[in-house]
């Protein structure tokens, strides 16, 4: 089969390796759809996450839906031939923290194209049964893959916590910052403001139903006037840029909540402490998501959210490069940049 390897910074390679043998007790997948994310764009440029540095040659990818092959003994809620949305982190299932009900920070958590365990830029993977969701008959491959980012969407949207009419700034308007404004529209939030640098981003929230702001704009005092000098109940961070943490923080109200989700390449945060001080703020710093999968599918399927506008762009396997700096330069419209193994 083909796989593409990270050898090293934008050394992308497509090599052929053998299909893999299922480990006991998993499932052979025929990869379908993958999105290229911003965090495989990190290790594609720089090799590195935070502290987690990719042992070359990686497969990266995260955001995919595959076929199933074959399933073991045993295994009832997928077959072969359907089509499943896979999640990309591999939780242990034992530790303290998963029977807590919190698989997203699992100590032993293993995550889809970050070292050591390779992604899905490849033809075939095996995988962990339960981490596969079937689809409906009428969801694509597409749509699949997409479910991954809008769980982060709908992760972040649980832990803000947002009362029907309260007010919500979401700070970064790439695919999941997109995601958050329509999960905002169908949950009752009273005004959305959404700031965006790009104008072809802005376009895409006001569409659906935010104020677009683009932060060069004296954006503290328009916030300020728009919310009737009072700030944001709900500010989410989906920039990953070490300006958007401070001014998320300065957007919202006394007692508001910020929500911190973005991986800023520089591994740090960065805000004025008096700020958050001084309103009392809360902040979550948010690690990735958990129980997203059949309510992410609902959405998609029940047509609440639409993820389809985010693939802008498709790509063959051996062209994954072209869509890897495609993202990286933000070049030519782009959301999402959809690679077909
Ligand atoms: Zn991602
Ligand atoms: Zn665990």
């Amino acid at each position: 089969m083909q796989a593409l390897r990270l050898y090293g910074p934008r050394d992308l390679r497509l090599v052929e390796e053998p299909t893999p043998v299922p480990a006991p007790g998993q499932v052979l997948l025929r990869v379908r759809s993958v999105t290229v994310c911003h965090s495989d764009i990190h290790y594609y440029h720089d090799g590195h996450i935070g502290d987690t540095h990719a042992t070359v040659p990686l497969v990266l990818g995260h955001e995919f839906s595959a076929e199933v092959v074959s399933v073991p003994e045993g295994v009832t809620h997928i077959k072969p031939g359907d089509l499943v949305a896979v999640e990309p982190a591999v939780s242990c299932g034992h530790c303290w923290a998963c029977i807590e009900g919190n698989p997203n920070i699992c100590e032993y958590l293993q995550f889809s194209g970050t070292p050591p365990l390779d992604g899905a830029l490849r033809e075939y993977m095996s995988y962990r049964p339960e981490f596969c969701f079937a689809l409906p008959k009428d969801m694509t491959a597409d749509e699949g893959a997409l479910l991954e980012p809008l769980g982060v969407a709908l992760y972040a949207w649980d832990l803000g916590r947002l009362r029907v009419a309260e007010t919500v700034a979401i700070v970064g308007c790439g695919p999941i910052g997109l995601l958050a404004v329509q999960l905002a529209r169908i949950a009752g939030a009273s005004q959305i403001l959404a700031v965006e640098p790009l104008a072809y981003r802005r376009e895409l929230a006001e569409r659906w139903g935010a104020i677009a702001l683009d932060p060069a704009d004296d954006l503290e005092a328009r916030v300020k006037t728009l919310t009737h000098g009072r700030g944001v109940d709900l500010v989410i961070e989906m920039a990953g840029a070490l300006p958007a943490q401070d001014t998320a923080s300065r957007l919202a109200r006394r007692g508001g909540k910020v929500l911190l989700v973005g991986i800023p390449p520089e591994d740090q945060i960065l805000m004025s402490h008096h700020v958050p001080r001084r309103k009392d703020l809360n902040i979550h710093v948010v690690r990735r998501m958990k129980h997203t999968y059949p309510r992410a599918i609902k959405l998609v399927q029940q047509k609440m959210i639409a993820v389809m506008p985010l693939a802008t762009h498709h790509f063959r396997l051996d062209q994954a490069s072209e869509a890897f700096e495609l993202v990286s330069e933000y070049r030519d419209g782009v959301l999402k940049a959809v690679i077909t193994p």
